[in-house]
């Protein structure tokens, strides 16, 4: 008789009280017919990762997520990394393979595809894109617009952050402005993409914004802010206010995990399916 595999999954980090990783995996595991477990590690000391990886290399563990604020502190446990979690210097999956650790990153690649995804039948009236944050979200970012061809520009409170990820990438396509630079219309209205990777306006801080609240945006932008709780942030009110498009960060978070999910079971699991059961999630948490 075949033993049906138990797959063994997990996150570490810390805090992780609010993850939505363990209702996501738990649903791809059920809707691919397949057992298991989504466990999640709560480190709030750094020299607690080395064991829960070592788990991962005994075969105690299948396969483990990775998040803030750990995503460049758990290199120094794995073997290799994936060409993306090299470049950007973050790793968010951690998969087995030929007995070596192998880190990866999807994040970059979770954003493009929800990007792509999202601008089906938009028309971009430019190649610049305005970046918000310098943090590691935002090396994720730059790095897919990269890819994607956009010119980047990346502005953060503090210039030197901005440039040295800039710096960082080699890139021509990458430049910095002033963080001051970003409420100014005539600034702005070069981009025809901004992307906030910064926390602003995150739970709880709801009522604030990197943006003011009288910004004028210009017509055809597509708004698309990494935060998913709330999931309309005060930016992506403005956005609408000024009838441009705003995405949050939800489908970022499901297709990143949809990606890490296949790297470890193989299986493709289908993301509106996925969609459906977190937003049923998060219309819950909005109600309380
Ligand atoms: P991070 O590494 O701490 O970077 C945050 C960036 O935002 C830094 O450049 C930081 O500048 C800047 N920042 C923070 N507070 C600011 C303020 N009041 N005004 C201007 N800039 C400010 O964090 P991260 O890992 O990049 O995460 C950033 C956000 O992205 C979080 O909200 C996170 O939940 C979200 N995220 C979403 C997804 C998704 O799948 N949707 C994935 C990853 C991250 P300083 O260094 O000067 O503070």
């Amino acid at each position: 008789m075949k033993i049906r595999k138990n797959w063994r999954l997990g996150l570490i980090g810390y805090p992780l009280t609010h993850s939505y990783s363990p209702l996501i995996h738990q649903t791809a595991l059920g809707n691919s017919g397949l057992t298991g477990t989504y466990t999640l590690f709560s480190l709030p000391n750094p020299q607690q990762i080395g064991p829960v990886v070592a788990k991962l290399r005994s075969g105690k563990l299948d396969g483990l997520n990775v998040t803030i604020p750990y995503k460049r502190e758990v290199i120094q446990y794995l073997d290799g990394l994936t060409t993306s979690a090299q470049v950007i210097g973050a790793v968010n999956t951690i998969f087995l393979k030929d007995e070596r650790l192998i880190g990866d990153n999807t994040d970059a690649s979770g954003f493009s595809q929800y990007l792509e995804h999202c601008s089906t039948g938009h028309t971009f009236f430019s190649d610049h894109a305005l970046v918000l944050g310098a943090g590691g979200a935002a090396c994720s970012v730059v790095y897919a617009l990269n890819i994607q061809g956009w010119e980047v520009t990346i502005a953060a409170r503090r210039l030197t952050q901005a440039t040295l990820l800039s710096e960082s990438f080699h890139h021509p396509n990458l430049h910095t402005a002033h963080w001051e630079a970003v409420t100014n219309h005539s600034f702005l209205k070069n981009f025809s993409l901004l992307v906030n990777t910064t926390p602003v306006g995150m739970a709880p801080n709801i009522d604030q914004s990197p943006l003011g609240d009288d910004v004028a945006l210009p017509a055809g932008m597509l708004v698309f802010d990494l935060i998913y709780n709330p999931p309309k942030t005060r930016l992506l009110q403005l956005a609408e206010k000024n009838k441009t498009t705003a995405i949050n960060g939800l489908g970022m978070l499901l297709h990143q995990a949809v990606l890490s999910f296949e790297i470890w079971t193989g299986i493709k699991v289908p993301v509106e399916k996925m969609q459906e059961v977190l937003n049923q999630k998060l219309e819950l948490e909005e109600e309380r």
